[in-house]
């Protein structure tokens, strides 16, 4: 984009900050003031704007309500003690959707656009970023086709918006999970690596008959053999076995390329964690659950940073993992990744951006 992006602002005669609750805020419930909108038309993307948050109007023919041509980001941002806002790798989400995007035939949204939409709206936004420990603002970014049109073909006209909630401490309780053996989340050549919505409405219900035994979430396995482990859910997933941490390559177009997981594994090479790329067989790790090399195991997102896992199902089979020592690594840099978050420590990565 080489003009200079003009930006309409409007804001909200009613805030909602008065009524809100900063101390009680269940996620994605509570949703800020304002939305950034951009619109795609003839070609181009256009009237870029920042407006009070509003149901949108749409036609019941909206191509987006029949075959899901769509594609989401989440990221967070962060005050610290300054009162200044941090944002958490935001380049890094402006590139996943941009990949999403051209997977799905949506016109990738440029990066000045995503970068300046996100900055402005932060800035009207900014007192609905909470400044407690723990508490930040979730960035919701979005592109959806609307065209009105009932066939099949990609839109040519498309909807980009920004809208955020704060959200509170994540407790994350340590979660049960499943090794599936039946549904898959993703195939090679399918569209795994793309955040579309459509992946997330398949992968529901294989998560709810997880949720109806007991477990909490899934353990995505490939979809050849279900001999590999994938994902944990809505997250990547990583096992420390034998002191090496092991993870799923991202090579195959079958697995999100997790924002979390990359800033994991940069940091745990720079903690002396030996780390290995590669599938993790089932039988390899139930066999580590057998045998006791199973150290750590768990999963790498934006909503809660790091979830452990405090039970695994193989077959038939329930496993337990011992308690984690404080120093074991999943705290370790869980502490580290909220000290870089908050500006505690020397963001020595370029993570952050003001
Ligand atoms: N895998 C899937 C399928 C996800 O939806 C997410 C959440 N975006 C992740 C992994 C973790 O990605 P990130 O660390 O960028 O939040």
């Amino acid at each position: 984009m080489n003009k200079t992006i003009d930006i309409q602002v409007k804001k909200t005669e009613a805030s909602k900050l008065p009524e809100t609750d900063f101390e009680n805020l269940a996620f994605g419930q509570t949703i800020s003031d304002h939305m950034f909108v951009a619109d795609y038309k003839d070609g181009e993307w256009k009237d870029f704007r920042v407006e009070p948050y509003a149901p949108l109007d749409l036609n019941p023919a909206n191509a987006t309500l029949h075959y899901g041509q769509s594609v989401f980001e989440g990221l967070k941002a962060y005050k610290n003690d300054n009162g200044d806002v941090l944002i958490f790798r935001p380049d890094a989400n402006q590139k996943r959707l941009k990949e999403s995007s051209i997977r799905m035939c949506i016109p990738p949204v440029p990066e000045d656009l995503f970068m300046e939409g996100l900055s402005r709206l932060m800035e009207v936004d900014r007192d609905w970023i909470p400044n407690k420990p723990g508490c930040s603002l979730y960035i919701r970014p979005f592109i959806f086709a609307t065209d009105d049109y009932l066939g099949i073909r990609p839109s040519a006209t498309y909807k980009f918006m920004i809208f955020t909630c704060p959200v509170g401490h994540y407790y994350a309780k340590p979660v049960s999970v499943k090794v599936e053996t039946k549904y898959t989340r993703a195939a090679e050549g399918g569209t795994g690596y793309a955040k579309a919505a459509g992946n997330y409405a398949g992968s529901l219900y294989p998560a709810l008959l997880a949720q109806e035994q007991g477990y909490d979430q899934l353990l995505w396995t490939d979809a050849k053999n279900h001999e590999f482990i994938e994902e944990s859910g809505t997250m990547n997933v990583m096992f420390i076995i034998n002191g090496k941490l092991i993870t799923a390559p991202t090579t195959k177009g079958t697995i999100l390329k997790g924002i979390t997981r990359d800033s994991v594994l940069t940091l745990a090479q720079e903690m002396g964690l030996p780390v290995e790329e590669r599938f993790l067989a089932v039988s390899e790790l139930q066999e580590a659950l057998e045998n006791g090399t199973l150290e750590e195991a768990f999963g790498t997102g934006t909503a809660a940073t790091i979830a452990h896992i405090s039970k695994i199902n193989v077959g038939d089979k329930d496993y337990t993992l011992p308690e984690k020592p404080l120093d074991a690594f999943s705290y370790k840099v869980l502490e580290t990744l909220d000290a870089i978050k908050y500006g505690k420590i020397e963001d020595k990565h370029g993570w952050i951006t003001k």
